[in-house]
């Protein structure tokens, strides 16, 4: 079969929280296989409980999605609009003898199931409200699906395999609330009609809502899409991903100066694999994604990687882009104020120095302070160690040959520091790191002379007059 045109998925958070690690990975490969089958991918926020969804979490999903750049061709949908079709479909299975009224107060329930519990029963709803012969007026009811009792549903799911579940287990379940609200696994089998789903791809902590899921297509007489069912993500100590392991939402990564590109490299690799490629473009993952190759058990979470790719992506990025997206990390920090304007040429040039050394942006945004700033903060170690007063000699000599210099570049003043070297016979060690130290602050920069060339002449000059002075 053809596939163009025919892949449509979705991704449906629930907005009870910001876009996660786990929720991001999900969206990703339902992106990447509606991508790579040149399919529709439609994003659709599931706020059927009004209760614990809010706008400022749809919003913060949105933009989670918007700086991973996965892109949907459709949506978002929300649920909450869509309330009038569920109701529809309620009413058919009324109508239809496959649903029924149940008048059991929460209370009631309540009270029951602990009886149940008590007598080591599962504490299953037991059917009371199944086969009344007549509606009760006016008193609060909730809809029940009759769930089917006798043998067993097969779940093939596309990642796991076959699962069989035995429906003896399932009870009937609410599908409207009696505050005429539809339930999750409801409202979910409509959409994916609705909205012409073909591969349900989704965290394995849903699996066992897909009997239940399978018998309400059933019961409306509609063919249940594909089910790819991916393994969850852990912490290192093999429990579940959670904020106890560090940072979950794919924001805190944003600010922690992690590029989008690398997290996403980094989400597809927690489960799919493609023989021993660490690092891909995107458009390498668009061709390679299948989810033949998404592996069958969980996946554990490693900062330590999630870092070195990072680090892989901000030494291969091109300087200038590194430099916009700088930016607001340099405002944030204090280094540049915003509206300031700052040469995009020359911040490139210190960003291009930086990247083979900066593992994430705030590390670059701290190394460009010694670019930026008029003075630099200096490590007190360094300065004992390498501003001593025999240093300082040597940097207010070297300090008025500077001065003089018209020509400021890395080859001019690689040469004035050797000839002054040689001419004292030192070094070139012995005046090179204190001026490291007196010009960046630490000990460990790029090549001094480039360091120096982009710094430039008047707050090299200043820098090296301040440490002289006091
Ligand atoms: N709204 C559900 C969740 O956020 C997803 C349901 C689904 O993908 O079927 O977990």
């Amino acid at each position: 079969m053809d596939t163009k045109n025919t892949v449509r998925v979705r991704f449906a958070p629930s907005p009870t929280g910001h876009l996660h690690v786990g929720g991001a990975r999900t969206a990703l490969f339902n992106w990447l296989f509606a991508r790579h089958h040149g399919g529709t991918f439609i994003l659709r926020i599931e706020d059927t409980d009004t209760g614990r969804s809010t706008e400022e979490y749809i919003e913060a999903i949105v933009e989670g999605m918007r700086w991973l750049k996965l892109d949907w061709d459709e949506g978002p949908y929300r649920q909450t609009d869509r309330f009038d079709i569920y109701r529809n479909y309620v009413e058919r299975l009324l109508l239809e003898g496959k649903a029924y009224r149940c008048y059991c107060s929460p209370e009631e329930l309540e009270q029951r199931r602990q009886e149940a519990l008590a007598q080591g029963k599962p504490p299953k709803y037991d059917g009371r409200c199944r086969n009344l012969a007549e509606p009760i007026p006016d008193k609060p009811c909730a809809v029940r699906f009759k769930m089917p009792q006798e043998g067993a549903t097969i779940v093939n799911d596309l990642i796991k395999g076959p699962i069989e579940f035995e429906n003896n287990v399932l009870e009937d379940l609410i599908i409207l609330r009696s505050d005429g609200a539809p339930t999750y696994n409801f409202v979910v089998v409509v959409d994916d009609i609705d909205m012409k789903i073909t591969h349900i791809i989704r965290g394995d902590d849903h699996i066992n809502n897909t009997p239940k899921q399978i018998h309400i297509y059933k019961a409306f007489g509609w063919e249940p899409p594909q089910f790819a069912h991916l393994p969850m993500i852990l912490g290192a100590d093999k429990a579940r991903l959670s904020k106890r392991h560090g940072a979950t939402s794919v924001m805190a990564y944003k600010d922690m100066g992690y590029l989008p590109d690398a997290l996403v490299n980094y989400l597809v690799r927690l489960g799919w694999s493609c023989g021993d490629q660490e690092v891909f473009t995107r458009e390498e993952l668009i061709q390679y994604f299948s989810m033949e190759n998404v592996g069958k058990s969980a996946a554990v979470f490693n900062p330590e990687k999630l870092l070195w790719l990072n680090s892989q992506y901000i030494m291969k990025e091109e300087a200038r882009g590194l430099a916009e997206t700088a930016i607001p990390f340099l405002i944030k920090e204090g280094i540049i104020s915003e509206g300031r304007h700052i040469d995009m040429e020359w911040l490139s040039k210190a960003v291009n120095t930086l990247k083979e050394r900066s593992r994430t942006l705030v590390e670059l945004v701290s190394s460009l302070k010694y670019y930026i700033l008029e003075y630099v903060e200096i490590d007190p170690k360094a300065k004992d160690k390498f501003l001593k007063p025999e240093n300082l000699k040597y940097l207010s000599e070297l300090n008025v040959i500077l001065s003089g210099l018209s020509d400021f570049t890395a080859a001019e003043l690689e040469k004035v520091f050797h000839a002054f070297a040689d001419e004292r016979e030192i070094k070139l060690g012995a005046i090179a790191q204190p001026v490291r130290v007196a010009v960046t602050g630490g000990t460990a920069s790029p090549g001094l002379f480039e360091v120096l060339e982009i710094v430039g002449k008047d707050k090299v000059i200043k820098r090296l007059s301040k440490v002289i002075g006091g």
